[in-house]
């Protein structure tokens, strides 16, 4: 691995030093977790984080580059790793060369390999988890790094570990999700993604958590002999039901878990302890009961999900004098602060009290189109208007839902599940002339047995979004209701209110 990761430096050196173009170095550097960004003048790393499990060691080494490098930007992503932005070449190359040695792993965090695993982040605390599914997430991401050279996956893949129905993880629309079960076993859902042209995932196998890496082999076998390698846009898991017929897949599937099996595999423990699910409690904002007697967890959401380098600092800091005190990322966007003490628990509430004040600042947004290379819109700064308008509002808590806004269709905020989405367009006016416009959906839920895609309601030109949100939420408002209820009572209501605002 140093061999290439020298290799991958060079690289670096060569594109930030115009050597190399923007689409080779692409191939070379998402290998390794790093993009350039938009411009191609400074460049991200992604940091894996299994299970969004942010520890002290891995706190101390990013805070450590921060100072070092005087980095401006991290940012939370929806796949539960960190993003360290606005980086020249050097930086890239400490980072993504120091990393390992404190338990952060950047290899795979981009390119056509297994991705950060992810899980519930507040699995093991939770009082509504069926049983805490870190460990197995953990073993997984230990797993497939060990396949590193000697798989060669047509794309990318993910796996999700899902704690509880409510699937914070979306493990029912991954390559492969694990959703807990109250008996201690698994519900194995496979070929599900949220990209362009979503699929979800096939209930495929009830596992015991000790098979739970014969299962990954399967899918990276059947991934490996039947992905679409001759149309990237198809070579993802989810198309593969189709072009064998969902029949053919299940066999398929069926006898590569078999030969898994045969093949050694490890098998993996502790059996999963289950618990009696019970509903967490919600002592002061932001502050729940654990599962744990006396503990309690913190959340806090910057908005946009950039974390503030000073932040960063205060929250190491803090942590310093709070044994047992852990950082967990969400899929959404969400930080939690776990194991705190009462007291501990209400210091940390008031030293993140500049996040989101409501569900609705709570929307999660990609990184957005100024950074990203790929991206059509800017959908942190919709995002940023939104909260805008919302505030000007004063809207009550609950009059407008989360959202989630993705700046194209590669969809990194999971924009087709959320009860509002908004996904970057190039739409065309009655005149035929070319606007930037989001795609609004509307109805989507993740909740598992409930799980549905929102449907698409129309294009909305871009600058036109806030004022289309203010009449929504007006409109519920006047109604007395919650958006919950209100969009319930009157499916059709949100739509008849998006077509005075639809172009095309
Ligand atoms: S959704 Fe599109 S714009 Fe947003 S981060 Fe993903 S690829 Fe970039």
């Amino acid at each position: 691995m140093r061999g290439r990761r020298e290799g991958f430096c060079a690289a670096t050196r060569s594109f930030y030093g115009g050597g190399m173009s923007a689409k080779e170095y692409k191939g070379i550097s998402g290998g390794f977790g790093s993009y350039s960004q938009r411009g191609g003048r400074a460049g991200m790393v992604r940091l894996r984080l299994a299970g969004g499990v942010l520890d002290r060691e891995r706190l101390d080494f990013i805070v450590d580059c921060i100072d070092r490098h005087g980095i401006g930007r991290v940012h939370m992503t929806a796949c539960q790793s960190l993003q360290l932005h606005d980086l020249d070449a050097e930086a890239v190359c400490a980072i993504v060369g120091e990393a390992p040695a404190h338990g952060i792993d950047t290899f795979g965090g981009g390119g056509d390999h297994p991705r950060n695993v992810m899980a519930s982040p507040l699995s093991g605390v939770d009082p509504e988890g069926c049983f805490d599914v870190l460990p197995y997430a953990v073993a997984t991401e230990r797993y497939v790094l060990s396949l590193a050279g000697s798989i060669d996956l047509p794309r990318k893949l993910k796996i999700a570990f899902a704690a509880s129905p409510a699937n914070d993880v979306h493990a029912t629309f991954r390559d492969l999700g694990f959703l807990a079960r109250p008996d201690g076993r698994f519900d194995v859902h496979t070929a599900g993604g949220l990209g362009r042209d979503p699929r979800p995932g096939l209930h495929t196998a009830v596992a015991e958590p000790s098979e739970v890496l014969l299962h990954v082999r399967a899918m990276i076998d059947v991934f490996q002999e039947h992905g679409d390698r001759g149309n990237r846009a198809r070579a993802r898991t989810r198309f593969i039901p189709e072009t064998l017929g969902e029949e053919r897949y299940r066999e398929a599937y069926a006898r590569a878990l078999a030969e898994a099996g045969r093949a050694g595999v490890p098998r993996i423990g502790p059996p999963a302890e289950t618990y009696a699910p019970e509903a967490s409690v919600l002592v002061a904002p932001r502050i729940r009961t654990q599962r744990q007697a006396g503990l309690h967890s913190v959340s806090w959401h910057p908005v946009g999900g950039d974390i503030g380098p000073a932040m960063l600092k205060r929250l190491r800091d803090a942590l310093r004098g709070m044994p047992g005190a852990e950082l967990r990322l969400s899929t959404d966007q969400t930080l939690h602060i776990i194991n705190c003490g009462r007291g501990d628990a209400d210091t940390l509430a008031g030293l993140t009290a500049d996040g989101a004040a409501d569900v609705f600042e709570a929307s999660v947004s990609c990184v957005g189109a100024t950074v990203c290379q790929i991206g059509l819109r800017d959908s942190r700064a919709l995002l940023e208007r939104l909260v805008a308008m919302s505030r000007r509002n004063a809207f009550p808590d609950g009059t407008l839902p989360q959202v989630r806004i993705s700046g194209c269709g590669s969809s990194c905020a999971a924009h087709q599940i959320g009860t509002i989405g908004f996904v970057g367009v190039s739409a065309r006016t009655a005149d035929g002339d070319p606007v930037p416009a989001y795609a609004v959906t509307v109805g989507g839920s993740r909740q598992a047995g409930r799980e549905c895609f929102g449907r698409t309601v129309g294009s909305i030109p871009e600058d036109r979004v806030p004022a289309f949100m203010e009449a929504v939420g007006r409109t519920v408002m006047a109604s007395g209701k919650g958006f919950a209820d209100w969009y319930a009572d009157d499916p059709d209501a949100f739509g008849a209110i998006a077509s005075e605002y639809t172009v095309g």
